[in-house]
């Protein structure tokens, strides 16, 4: 299958769900994760006109950031989404070069990214991941814990936090997930019914190959889609 064919198949299963949910195709975006794959494939991806691209390694990301940002006009180059869990050390080689950052989730973390956005004069679009699902393995931080945690986040104006970032246990089947993805839906419009965050704390970054459409059923204004999008790079295309 053509990354072209994959996009098609995933537009419906999207529009589907929209209509299923009452919502509108146009609220949701799609966060093509590359980091399965090669230069060439991610290039491909953006060739069929996925915009939005993901990664969670600098490593792994560097050459198709510097590739693909070379090769496109400067008015349609890609636009990256960093969503790995980022260590504090690393937060300088992301800073500038990502549009978005999926993965905050401690304040040293914040005070590493302030300190590389300042240098950089730039300000930071962050989603806050938190663990709704409780497994000890996920990263984010507790739900209760959130209030407080932007509250501490006004410390770094050059943080703009923009929503809420999830990851669901992977071995479930979809429909298990719906109730996590409900919680950060619940989560965020707690967030803003008492004055925690303000309005533009709008985006909710849910849902992966397996469970997207729950996701977007649940509220999701950002999926992040690799396998099904993009493909791994075993797969035959
Ligand atoms: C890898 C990854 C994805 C994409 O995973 P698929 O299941 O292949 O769609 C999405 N979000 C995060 C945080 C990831 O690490």
């Amino acid at each position: 299958m053509t990354i072209q064919d994959r996009i098609q198949q995933v537009e419906r299963r999207i529009e589907d769900a929209c209509l299923r949910s009452g919502r509108k195709r146009d609220e949701i975006g799609v966060v093509a994760v590359t980091k399965y794959v090669s230069l060439e494939r991610t290039k491909e991806a953006y060739e069929s006109g996925l915009r939005h691209l993901g990664e969670n390694r600098w490593q792994d990301a560097e050459a198709k950031w510097r590739t693909l940002n070379e090769e496109s006009p400067v008015e349609d180059s890609p636009i990256w989404h960093f969503i790995g869990s980022l260590q504090s050390r690393k937060a300088k080689d992301v800073l500038g070069k990502f549009h978005f950052i999926h993965s905050l989730d401690r304040l040293s973390l914040a005070e590493a990214i302030h300190k590389q956005a300042v240098k950089l004069n730039v300000i930071v679009s962050c989603f806050i991941q938190v663990n709704v699902s409780g497994e000890e393995s996920k990263h984010g931080i507790e739900p209760a814990e959130l209030q407080g945690f932007l509250g501490a986040l006004k410390e770094y104006p050059t943080i703009k936090p923009i929503g809420l970032m999830t990851m669901a246990p992977y071995e479930l089947e979809a429909e298990a997930a719906r109730p996590v993805f409900r919680s950060l839906r619940e989560l965020r419009d707690e967030m803003l019914a008492t004055g925690a965050a303000d309005e533009t704390f709008s985006q909710l970054s849910m849902g992966m190959s397996g469970d997207f459409e729950v996701a977007i059923e649940e509220g999701a204004t950002w999926i992040r889609l690799g396998s099904i999008l993009v493909g791994k790079e075993e797969d035959e295309l």
